[in-house]
């Protein structure tokens, strides 16, 4: 190849493009057109100071890349064909009709004792409200799903810290995104509502005051595992709260406890879903969820 040679000549847009000779020089040129003609008005060297071998691997990576850019351009205006199936028709509520009602404020069928027989919240008035009878779970087991949950915090503000206005949500009863009184109320950022319990602290604190109705709007992808007990692919999740969100697709490191790191156990694709009674009169309504 001559030397000086252009070995790419690239248009940045439609008055700037620069070009790479083979003998390691970029220039960046600027085009401006009088009376229709063309004109070079500035001519910049940019790099001098490659060696042979830089050069090479430049012209490689930039060649890889224009080759690339016109393998998108070659796709351009090409339709993807419809899918076949149609979305499936729903009333979206709230809820939406194939979601499950684990909770309409009549009572708790739905759900049982964490350790046996039923769930003992006191239910009044449309609210579940947890009254130190201990953790209750659903009776169903679920994998990937949506999950939408209204809670509040006692409007008398007693304690503080992971005392005030703690319970949770549980996704197969080991992996808790963090109900608390976290307005005006500091504590650690990765234990205040909206977290994934000692993982990750949620994004914003988008709290509302003691005693006033909150929500989370919760995407939940569950761990897999394979048949030797192996994790093959971490759990994710994504939390809206009071419709911020609060965690985007957030991986789930292992089961959250209070103490100690966190670590998988394999356990089965589908299990239940657990709100936690911290000792804390927090209310719940209005829960429902959809399989994934
Ligand atoms: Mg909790």
């Amino acid at each position: 190849m001559q030397a000086n040679a252009a070995v790419i000549d690239r248009r940045i847009n439609s008055k700037a493009f620069f070009e790479l000779r083979n003998d390691g020089i970029l220039l960046f040129r600027l085009d401006v057109r009088t009376n229709n003609k063309q004109r070079i008005v500035s001519t910049m060297k940019v790099s001098i100071l490659m060696n042979r071998l830089a050069t090479r691997l430049m012209v490689s990576a930039l060649g890889i890349s224009l080759m690339a850019s016109s393998s998108f351009a070659a796709d351009e205006g090409k339709e993807l064909p419809p899918p076949k199936d149609e979305p499936k028709v729903i009333n979206p509520g709230p809820p939406p009709s194939d979601a499950i009602v684990l909770f309409d404020g009549k009572d708790l069928s739905k759900w049982e004792g964490e350790k046996s027989g039923d769930a003992k919240w006191k239910v009044e008035d449309g609210v579940a409200t947890i009254n130190g009878t201990g953790t209750i779970k659903t009776k169903q087991a679920f994998g990937d799903c949506q999950l939408h949950v209204e809670w509040a915090s006692p409007a008398k503000v007693e304690g503080e810290g992971q005392g005030r206005g703690n319970s949770g949500v549980y996704f197969q009863g080991r992996y808790e995104i963090q109900v608390l009184d976290s307005y005006n109320n500091p504590t650690y950022f990765h234990g205040q509502a909206g977290s994934l319990y000692k993982q990750h602290a949620p994004l914003v604190n988008a709290s509302r005051k003691p005693g006033e109705w909150q929500y989370y709007d919760i995407i939940f992808h569950a761990p897999r595992f394979d048949a030797e007990g192996k994790l093959t692919k971490p759990g994710t999740v994504t939390v809206l709260h009071n419709g911020v969100l609060v965690q985007d697709n957030a991986e789930i490191l292992g089961t959250t406890s209070h103490v100690g790191a966190p670590k998988y156990t394999a356990h089965a694709a589908k299990e239940s879903l657990s709100l936690q009674d911290h000792h804390n009169p927090v209310r719940y309504r209005n829960i429902w969820i959809r399989e994934l």
